[in-house]
């Protein structure tokens, strides 16, 4: 008899897999039938235009279903070897060649019938289907998968085909058979308009319309969503009930006494921030907060209270930053603020702690090295990182009491998406910049005005100042291509442009000596114009520069706009943004122009997820923290809706399949680190 499959059985139990491709799978990580059902495709081939051979005209993509009459291998006259066919069906017949393809011929026989989806040209004046597509069609009853519908485009990774994918994912889906229990109560799915979740996994493999992989996608980001806030709102509820915290005490007199020590006031929402930290030190739960504010808020400088608290009730902190440069700033600023009475070190990759008998520590990664032993851990302030949820279950690994966190991040997140994402943090956010700083002025410029613009930087540079050229962004993750690309324009602006001044060039494949030097000659003002790919942004604090101009602006959120911008005008002097872009459509220069009117991260980052949707915004980063396949391209909408239901249902009360679906979702979860 034969094994029922579910979505937790094991690949090897699949029918007819094979060794070879069982091991292939299992590189990518897929082990179980529900990760390669969850292995969704990232786009469709609309391969459904089927045809009769004699209604077909040159120039159209169809889709055949026809006999194959002879298949033979021929050289052409320039000497390349081709194979040419000849199909029939009820309505005529027609030539068909593949180049390169001398294998078909162990494939394919006469007389059998195949689809083949492909565009018809001309071949020495005759109609012929150039280079199709194929599929064997076992008998006339037989459902295609590879032409002659929507078919599933998936990623092929580590050897995987898409002709094996999708044979594979359909035999389980439509064959095998595979039991696919929805967890989700009926009335979820009623009130939610959603479909099951047995439909939508057939239909996001092999849609029978395009309207039905949508609604696919719809309820499986749903899923997604609730899920991981349903994760959020237990690990939230636990804490509070379970995990006993240190609580360290710190006074309004001297909260005020260390206030007054500052070399500057502290601006309203830094108090704020600083009574909501010390109030949470003071419970019986641990703190986890979130401190948000953009670049130059002052989160430093709060950090450092609840650091007081921690090391005047005699544990010790610890500080980790995402670079070495910011870990020693960081060391640096918090030296000058605590009094001389602490002892604070510095543990990266190239500078080692000496000694366990320390107040605070700073550093990077190398803090989470196994040997670092911090015997009375009390705080940990977790500076910048995208990943910060691994990083603090591996710091939960080693340590037995549970310390206080504090993360902090200069990227805006709109409380909607903050509440699913970090649904398990409490949220403290600065809003303001401290005052005496100038706005950057911002300018989106006209494609006519960009010769006056180069005038504009020669006249800015001449009065001292630097400009920032920032080039388009073309991938997430820098390739060989932005690097190309960041090269020819520097080489442009450098030969015709500004040939009276140093340019340099900036980008994330150089090496790190490479990148110091590029950056230390730009501190001291030497190079005039630093040429630079995205991916950089993070990180260099320039005091001289007061130009970022920004190419293709079009392609990047307002949020990374903001943070670009956010990189001059540092000092009293005015900071210039100019904005370039070639795309005149409506949308995107309204969109742009949110840029000369707003001077908030947040509030932009919230009017592009309205306009953009969320995965623009957070995509990449969140890809980083959790295993999220599609709720990052959903939109605004189902985050909302999938909040609201994740809270009815927690309040009533898991039901059983619901709660073994959250428990398997968290694993995914964990499996990040
Ligand atoms: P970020 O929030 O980007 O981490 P920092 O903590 O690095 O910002 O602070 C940026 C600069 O602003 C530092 O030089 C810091 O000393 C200064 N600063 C912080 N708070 C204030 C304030 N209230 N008034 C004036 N300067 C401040
Ligand atoms: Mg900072």
């Amino acid at each position: 008899m034969p094994v029922k499959l579910t979505l937790g059985s094991s690949i090897s139990l699949i029918p007819s897999i094979g060794r070879v491709y069982q091991k292939r799978l299992e590189n990518i990580g897929i082990k179980l039938v529900s990760d390669l059902v969850y292995y969704f495709p990232f786009r469709y081939e609309d391969l459904s235009n089927q045809k009769q051979i004699s209604d077909t005209d040159v120039g159209e993509t169809i889709t055949l279903q026809a006999t194959l009459w002879q298949i033979t291998k021929i050289r052409t006259k320039t000497g390349k070897t081709l194979i040419k066919a000849l199909v029939n069906d009820s309505s005529g017949s027609i030539d068909v060649i593949w180049f390169n393809q001398t294998y078909l011929l162990t494939i394919l026989k006469a007389n059998q019938l195949i689809n083949l989806s492909g565009k018809i040209g001309l071949f020495g004046n005759r109609k012929t289907v150039i280079n199709p597509k194929f599929e064997l069609i076992r008998d006339s009853l037989a459902i295609p998968i590879h032409t002659q519908r929507l078919v599933p485009v998936y990623s092929e990774v580590g050897g995987l085909t898409n002709k094996f994918l999708r044979s594979k994912i359909y035999q389980l889906l439509f064959k095998d058979k595979v039991v696919i229990k929805d967890f989700l109560p009926e009335a979820v799915l009623k009130n939610e308009h959603l479909i099951s979740l047995e439909a939508a996994l057939k239909q996001i493999h092999f849609p029978d319309q395009a309207e039905l992989a949508q609604q696919s996608r719809e309820r499986l980001a749903f899923d997604e969503l609730l899920l991981l806030q349903l994760v959020n709102l237990k690990q939230k509820f636990m804490s509070k009930h379970r995990a006993k915290a240190l609580i360290f005490k710190l006074e309004k007199n001297q909260i005020e006494e260390f206030m007054t020590k500052l070399p500057f006031k502290l601006t309203n929402s830094q108090k704020n921030a600083i009574l909501e930290i010390i109030a949470d030190l003071k419970r019986s739960t641990p703190m986890n907060r979130l401190l948000q504010g953009e670049v130059g808020s002052g989160k430093t400088v709060v950090s450092c209270f609840p650091i007081l608290a921690c090391i005047k009730n005699g544990y010790q902190a610890a500080i980790l930053a995402p670079t070495e440069i910011l870990a020693k700033q960081h060391f640096n600023t918090i030296n000058a603020f605590l009094s001389k009475n602490y002892k604070v070190v510095l543990h990266t990759g190239s500078t080692k702690a000496k000694t366990s008998k320390f107040d605070v520590i700073v550093g990077t990664h190398a803090l989470l090295n196994k040997k670092i032993v911090i015997e009375r851990l009390g705080l940990v302030v977790i500076d910048e990182q995208q990943r910060f949820g691994v990083i603090q279950r591996s710091i939960l690994k080693n340590q037995n009491v549970r310390p206080h966190f504090l993360t902090m991040t200069a990227t805006p997140i709109p409380r909607t998406l903050a509440l699913t994402f970090y649904g398990n943090l409490d949220i403290s956010v600065l809003d303001e910049i401290p005052s005496g700083r100038k706005t950057v002025k911002t300018y989106l410029v006209p494609k006519a005005k960009r010769d006056s613009a180069y005038q504009f930087i020669k006249k800015e540079i001449n009065k001292g100042g630097q400009a920032f050229i920032i080039c388009p962004l073309i991938e997430i993750s820098e390739t060989l291509t932005s690097v190309k690309s960041a090269k020819a324009e520097y080489d442009r602006l450098k030969d015709h442009i500004f040939p009276e001044f140093k340019l340099d060039l900036l980008h994330g494949k150089l090496n790190s000596k490479s990148k110091d030097q590029v950056i230390a000659n730009f501190k001291s003002g030497q190079t005039k114009i630093l040429v630079s790919t995205p991916v950089v942004e993070v990180g260099i604090d320039i005091s001289g520069a007061t130009i970022m101009v920004i190419e293709a602006a079009e392609r990047f959120g307002l949020a990374s706009l903001h943070q670009l911008r956010g990189r001059v005008g540092r000092n009293e002097k005015q900071g210039y943004c100019l904005l370039f872009t070639e795309n005149q459509n409506q949308n995107s220069q309204e969109r742009l122009k949110l840029m000369e009117r707003y001077n908030n991260g947040l509030a932009l980052s919230e009017m592009d997820l309205k306009k953009r949707g969320p995965g623009e915004l957070y995509g990449t980063a969140q890809s980083g923290q959790f295993n999220l396949k599609l709720a990052s391209s959903s939109n605004l909408d189902l985050i909302i809706r999938a909040r609201s239901t994740a809270e009815k249902l927690f309040e009533t009360g898991l039901k059983k399949e619901l709660e073994a679906k959250l428990i398997e979702f968290n694993q995914d979860l964990v499996i990040q680190d």
